[in-house]
């Protein structure tokens, strides 16, 4: 049960001046539709009021506050197009005169709001018109008994079109007097030493900005509230971790001879990372509790072998073992790598995806509930809740960040104790490494196996888009593959797909039907015909939207080929450069800009050139471009949150952390005052789905 203490927090936001029914739904999909989540909507930005020169001194485009008199009213003319003219006031004081300049403005409500004579607060932007100082659409006109309601810093709140901001302010300043004073979820010792408000003072000093300051990450307010709402996931995922650990696994406790028997089969020794994170897995999936672990391991790591290795310890031990890939492509290319190694070792596997219909799906899910299946590779279609094991031991999950946290735990759920593997090689940054995955234990993955060449990268102007396209000729007399990525730019994906036919027409007049186009509107099957003529060598030239952006792998392509790099995700450039390296031959990768760049973007580029390491890449991006853009995204993997930002809060992670952990030691069932306010905090951010892992008490 909520504490009734935090109710204020959860009642509707319409019940707030200016908030109705209409607002309210508007609200529920941009903020939250509870007067919490709207005061989890921090101010992007602050307008500072305190400028009050005389109007002889005030600099242009500056926002400034004056005391004036009103002199007259200049309505435009009701007819003709001069009526299209602004309705101006003008106004003085002792130091010169001030436009009031008004566009399609209800002339009754101002000479109402504003007679001549009176005296006002006005504030906004100000701009000479003709050698005249004015402000169009003043923020502030206040008369003399509320002068001191001018909020002198202004708290500015990110918006969606429908909601105005006067309404936004209005009903969260009205929010604030709301706020409960809550106990204290955070160590007294701790809190002094930050020097941070208790968490009523910090929203309330998050709305009410009193310095110029008051947006700095590292604000004591904006730096408490970051830490509570970290503090709220962090522990979530250590609870959910515990949980998992408490639950019943099963224990495939063979004596390994299906991987034995599989390593003979590999024409190469592991590498060091695929050695230890074997050993990690089988440990947990012989203990008696159930496993989640993650294998984290940059493109072209290795991560196939590690996950064949798991699924046939779960085999020998009589149970059965799925493998879910994020694509059709990706389902088929890994039953093209395991299916000749399960084939050896007398496996029954089967490929199960959407285009699994009618009579095959029926038959496919009969093998699936009878057992007569060992192995099953798939898309989601393995997952889909008519699909049922006959004995799921080990749940595989390739490239997770395709996939939710809910279907991630929806895996385990097929199975009686089914023990989980999630395999990804998007590059987060170590520092997050927590934050994304706390929930799971993590086999990091950094050796690659040898033999690599280095890329070759170059990042080229598109206005050499000539001499590229010639120079792959050269290329291709030598026998290379080459993709040549046209990006999602559009949000239109017709317009996308006109760009990438464009691409691969201009480029079937110099090379002919060597060139091949495949992308996200074709059938899954053409799709797969088109990749195989190109991993047959049948096409030389890969066209392709970003469809080839995960996991396809084709050891014979050496040349990659990304345009409009510089729109590219530096984490999504580093996985489409990953397709090429992987053979025995050097490989190169141009990444062609339209020009021209801004210095971010630059630098950007620069770091694809200067490195092959995904974490690199990843920690230089978020440096770069700042954690909103890199980390909010769906692809890292990471939560979205409100408070916190992730790069400029990193410093915070270690100690929320180190606290989370001793408060489970001590307090493993938040019973104590302290593990009460902990349990008030969950309700806050919402996170309270996790206090059913705790024993009421
Ligand atoms: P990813 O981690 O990106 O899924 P894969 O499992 O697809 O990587 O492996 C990439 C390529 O490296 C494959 O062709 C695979 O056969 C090969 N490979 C895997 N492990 C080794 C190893 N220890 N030595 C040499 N090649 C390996
Ligand atoms: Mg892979």
């Amino acid at each position: 049960m909520r504490p009734t203490l935090l109710d204020p927090l959860f009642a509707d936001a319409t019940t707030l001046p200016g908030i109705g029914p209409k607002l309210g739904k508007l609200l529920a999909a941009f903020t939250g539709d509870k007067i919490v989540d709207l005061l989890h909507h921090l101010p992007s930005n602050l307008i500072d009021r305190q400028y009050r020169p005389s109007l002889t001194e005030v600099e242009d485009g500056r926002i400034a506050t004056f005391e004036v008199e009103v002199v007259k009213h200049e309505a435009p003319p009701n007819k003709g197009r001069a009526r299209n003219l602004p309705y101006r006031i003008l106004c003085q004081n002792e130091t010169g005169y001030l436009s009031l300049v008004f566009f399609m403005a209800r002339g009754d409500w101002l000479s109402k709001a504003m007679p001549v004579g009176a005296v006002r607060l006005v504030s906004g932007r100000v701009e000479r018109f003709r050698e005249q100082l004015q402000i169009v659409h003043p923020d502030h006109m206040l008369p003399k008994p509320e002068f001191e309601k001018l909020p002198v810093i202004e708290p500015v709140y990110p918006l969606t079109a429908g909601l105005s901001a006067k309404v936004l302010m209005k009903a969260i300043q009205a929010a604030l007097p709301l706020l409960p004073a809550l106990p204290e979820w955070q160590e007294a010792t701790w809190l002094a030493q930050q020097g941070w408000p208790s968490w009523q003072q910090a929203v309330m000093q998050a709305h009410r900005p009193e310095a110029n300051n008051a947006l700095d990450a590292q604000h004591p307010a904006r730096a408490r509230l970051a830490y509570d709402e970290l503090l709220a996931h962090q522990l979530v995922l250590a609870l959910v971790r515990r949980q998992r650990r408490q639950l019943a696994g099963r224990c495939f406790d063979s004596a390994g001879d299906l991987p034995t028997r599989l390593l003979q089969l590999l024409p190469f020794p592991l590498t060091g990372s695929q050695q230890s994170a074997i050993a990690d897995i089988r440990a947990d999936m012989a203990a008696p509790m159930r496993m989640l672990r993650l294998l984290q391991g940059d493109v072209g790591s290795g991560k196939t072998v590690v996950a064949t290795m798991a699924m046939l310890q779960a085999v020998e031990s009589g149970a059965q073992a799925a493998l879910m890939a994020p694509t059709e492509i990706l389902a088929r290319q890994h039953t093209e790598t395991l299916g000749p190694w399960l084939d050896e070792l007398g496996i029954k596997w089967q490929l199960m995806t959407a285009r699994n219909k009618g009579k095959l799906r029926a038959q496919s899910l009969a093998a699936l509930a009878d057992g007569s299946v060992q192995v099953a590779i798939g898309t989601h279609a393995l997952f889909q809740d008519d699909v049922a094991f006959a004995n799921l031991g080990l749940a595989v999950v390739d490239e997770q960040h395709r996939f939710g946290v809910q279907q991630r735990m929806a895996l385990s759920t097929k199975g009686d104790g089914t023990d989980v593997l999630v395999m990804t090689a998007t590059p987060i940054p170590r520092t997050l490494t927590l934050t994304a995955y706390g929930d799971m234990d993590i086999s990091p993955m950094p050796d690659k196996p040898p033999g690599r060449q280095p890329v070759d990268t170059r990042v080229i102007s598109m206005d050499r888009y000539d001499e590229v396209a010639q120079g792959l000729g050269n290329a291709l007399a030598e026998g290379a593959r080459v993709y040549w990525v046209c990006p999602l730019v559009n949000e239109s994906e017709l317009v996308d797909l006109a760009a990438a036919e464009d691409r691969a027409k201009a480029l079937r007049r110099l090379y002919g039907d060597r060139v091949g186009l495949v992308h996200g509107q074709m059938k899954a099957a053409e799709k797969d015909a088109v990749m195989a003529r190109f991993a047959a060598g049948e096409i030389s030239v890969l066209v392709a939207t970003t469809v080839i952006e995960v996991g396809v792998n084709v050891p014979e392509a050496t040349v990659m080929v990304i345009e409009h790099a510089e729109r590219f995700g530096l984490a999504q450039l580093h996985q489409l450069r990953g397709r090429v390296g992987r053979g025995r031959d050097k490989s190169s990768c141009v990444l062609l800009y339209r020009g021209p760049l801004g210095e971010t973007a630059k630098a950007r580029l620069g770091i694809m050139r200067e490195t092959e390491d995904g974490f690199k890449i990843a920690e230089e991006d978020l440096r770069l471009r700042g954690a909103g853009e890199v980390l909010g995204t769906r692809q890292s993997g990471l939560p979205v949150f409100r408070l916190a930002d992730l790069e400029a809060h990193a410093d915070l992670l270690p100690a929320v952390h180190d606290n989370v952990k001793l408060v489970l030691e001590r307090d493993p069932q938040l019973q104590s005052p302290r593990g009460q306010a902990l349990r008030a905090l969950l309700y806050l951010f919402r996170r309270d789905e996790a206090i059913r892992y705790l024993q009421s008490g």
